[in-house]
């Protein structure tokens, strides 16, 4: 399997190749240069498999420069009840008729991010060792993220992780699952700011090309193929654990911000997955539900851009719309620079609402989309709480509310669960007025020994901190 740029660079390169990039050359994003499709009889055989093993047959599809007999090996190690709690690690339980929850949040940081950063770890110190080289993952974090890549990366060899937070910003619960960690390649930098701080910090280091060869500096960010292609897989696991046979159509609703998880659904439906509808959740920042109902994608400037109660999907533009937009304007690079380098650059925003595009985006790609507030979270989380006594989070809850608009009579509704309650207690509490139950690995971990660096919002004081741990 090769991968094109979507703005059309000439360039064509192979999985392990790209594993380790950012951004192609131009500034475009990976993709395949096709879609594998799965036929019946290749469900049907995927459908008896466990997940490590299913993980294994969709990513040999794409990765034809690990050895089958390594890869497995990778997959086996990833997709374990022990780190992600149960045998079929992401379980399906149906809420009410016709609506499910699928649970992706039983990893180590109890948030979906898990799902691929995992496994993104493993990939990591394999390609790393098989290269003898390292590299230094320079990150921003305001909670998800930063945690979820560390506790992928705690341990690795040939890996260090530089996470900057803002300063006593996190919640306790957040600060304690990331600052708790002992290892000696994890390092937590707290800054003093905001978190477009520490984003800029990164910015800046990323842009010093001497600094950032030298010292191998890399990321780990929302965009990177190998975690989108690690989120395919639980769209069949999902769709298998909801269907009897291989011929019935599910729609999947998906808390959505970065447009990174409901890529991995257009991906799977791309592969000849029954999907039915993909519906795309968002919060009161609602750049993507305002595309999927007028056509025009605007993105919001920093001062527009709202901290709501469903913070991971507190977006002003989602990184990875580029790859469905590619496949939307029937993969013409030229048209695709054309709206997001022209139009973005000159008015950050691009108007396909009187293009036969915009119409496929529901008829032919199945999405579909719901926006909701905060006074919606609230309400879900108590309605559900409730009617079914199950505990969702923010963003679930987001999900939930949309998945109810855009039910078809027949065809079950999977929600992803990304996230469980006790990440965003503070919201619980104000809906329910009681905290959620913790997980026991969790209890008490507040008061564990803190390792982690205090340093002011400055790019020089980072760098130098880099280049001290750095041999
Ligand atoms: C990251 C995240 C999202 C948004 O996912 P995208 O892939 O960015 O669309 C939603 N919910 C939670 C809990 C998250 O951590």
């Amino acid at each position: 399997m090769n991968y094109l740029s979507t703005r059309g660079h000439p360039d064509r390169k192979r999985f392990c190749e790209i594993l380790l990039e950012g951004l192609a050359p131009d500034g475009g994003l990976y993709l395949p240069e096709h879609y594998p499709q799965v036929d019946t009889a290749t469900l049907a055989k995927w459908r008896e498999l466990p997940y490590a093993e299913l993980a294994f047959e969709i990513l040999s599809l794409y990765i034809d420069d690990i050895p089958p007999a390594d890869l497995k090996a990778i997959c086996a190690k990833t997709y374990t009840p022990e780190v992600f709690g149960s045998e079929e690690i992401v379980p399906l339980r149906e809420l009410e008729d016709g609506v499910y929850l699928e649970a992706l949040s039983n990893g180590p940081t109890l948030a979906f991010k898990d799902m691929a950063m995992q496994l993104l770890g493993n990939l990591f110190e394999y390609e790393l060792a098989r290269r003898g080289a390292e590299l230094n993952i320079l990150g921003a974090t305001s909670g998800d993220t930063g945690s979820a890549a560390e506790y992928a990366m705690r341990g690795k060899k040939g890996v260090r992780v530089f996470m900057t937070s803002p300063d006593g910003r996190m919640s306790p619960f957040q600060q304690a699952q990331m600052f708790s960690l002992q290892d000696e390649n994890i390092h937590n930098i707290a800054v003093t700011g905001v978190f477009d701080d520490c984003q800029d910090i990164v910015k800046a280091v990323s842009n010093d090309l001497g600094f950032k060869r030298k010292y191998r500096i890399g990321t780990v960010n929302s965009i990177n193929w190998a975690r989108l292609l690690a989120q395919v897989v639980y769209y069949f696991a999902g769709y298998f654990q909801a269907t009897a046979s291989n011929d019935k159509p599910v729609s999947f609703t998906v808390p959505s911000g970065n447009f990174g998880n409901v890529c991995a659904g257009h991906v799977a439906r791309m592969m000849g997955l029954p999907i039915h509808t993909l519906v795309v959740a968002t919060n009161e920042n609602d750049v993507l539900d305002e595309f999927f109902r007028t056509g025009i994608y605007r993105v919001r400037a920093a001062a527009d851009t709202h901290e709501t109660s469903s913070p991971s999907m507190d977006i002003s533009k989602a990184s990875n719309f580029e790859r469905f937009v590619f496949d939307l304007v029937g993969r013409d690079a030229g048209k695709l620079r054309s709206l997001f380098v022209d139009d973005l650059g000159r008015q950050a925003r691009f108007d396909l609402s009187g293009e036969p595009a915009f119409k496929q985006a529901a008829e032919r790609f199945g999405f579909k989309s719901s926006r909701s507030t905060h006074a919606d979270r609230l309400a879900t989380i108590r309605d559900t709480d409730k009617r079914f006594a199950t505990l969702v989070d923010p963003h679930t809850a987001d999900g939930l509310k949309a998945a109810r608009e855009h039910l078809t009579p027949g065809v079950p509704m999977v929600v992803l669960e990304t996230a469980l309650p006790i990440k965003f207690a503070a919201t619980l509490v104000e809906a329910l007025g009681h905290e959620p139950a913790r997980p026991a690995r969790f209890e008490g971990i507040e008061a564990l020994p803190k390792r982690v660096v205090k340093l002011p919002a400055d790019v020089e004081a980072v760098k130098a901190y880099i280049a001290q741990n750095c041999d």
